[in-house]
């Protein structure tokens, strides 16, 4: 088992939570981190997600992609992988080419997208870790580190495992790897004081 895993999930299951009816009340900048209704590990909430922005207070506008009901998902990569999941878990994978060469007319194409909208909105939620600089690097660390856990598998329904893409499927996580470093016990400090002096009302 991964320690600095088991320690980061016990401190995201302590933060505050935000989810749909919240987000415009998270942090302007920081790294945040998603959970799934349904999924869990180290005897808390499973880690299913993790993200950062690029500019800076832009934290807002890059959750307001993912939440969003817009026609047009090319801003989110976790909205078009959802929605690849749903698409070959509900037509094979003939469903997810004939959507992704742009075959599906109007009707099938908004019913897809409001499938996604609602799944993003009802089962998924979030923490962030106010983090003003190297933003980059420490959502790096958290991917390595909970991609490699052991103890952070999918659940046996866990719609990723229908993704086309193997990286999702396999590693529990709805986004693609890179080779990275893992955390620290360093890290872990710095992400400690930031989740629960926020997570204390300031
Ligand atoms: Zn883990």
């Amino acid at each position: 088992m991964s320690e600095q895993c088991a320690a980061l999930h016990s401190l995201c299951n302590r933060m505050t939570r935000y989810h749909f009816d919240n987000w415009k009340t998270a942090p302007a900048n920081g790294v945040y981190i998603f959970f799934e209704e349904g999924e869990h590990a180290h005897g808390g909430d499973r880690i299913v997600r993790i993200g950062t922005h690029e500019t800076q207070d832009r934290l807002p506008g890059r959750l307001s992609m993912h939440f969003s009901a817009g026609l047009d998902m090319s801003g989110s990569s976790f909205r078009q992988d959802i929605c690849r999941a749903l698409l070959q878990k509900q037509y094979g994978p003939v469903g997810v080419e004939k959507w992704e060469a742009g075959e599906f007319d109007y009707g099938r194409e908004t019913a897809i997208i409001s499938e996604v909208t609602e799944y993003i909105r009802k089962k998924m939620s979030f923490v962030v870790f106010e983090i003003t600089d190297a933003r980059r690097d420490m959502e790096s660390k958290l991917i390595s580190t909970v991609s490699s856990c052991e103890e952070c598998k999918p659940s046996a329904v866990w719609l990723g495992r229908f993704s086309p893409k193997k990286d999702i499927a396999e590693s529990g996580l709805w986004q693609v790897e890179g080779l990275y470093k893992p955390l620290t016990n360093e890290d872990l400090s710095v992400l400690e004081r930031s989740g629960l002096i926020m997570s204390s009302g300031q």
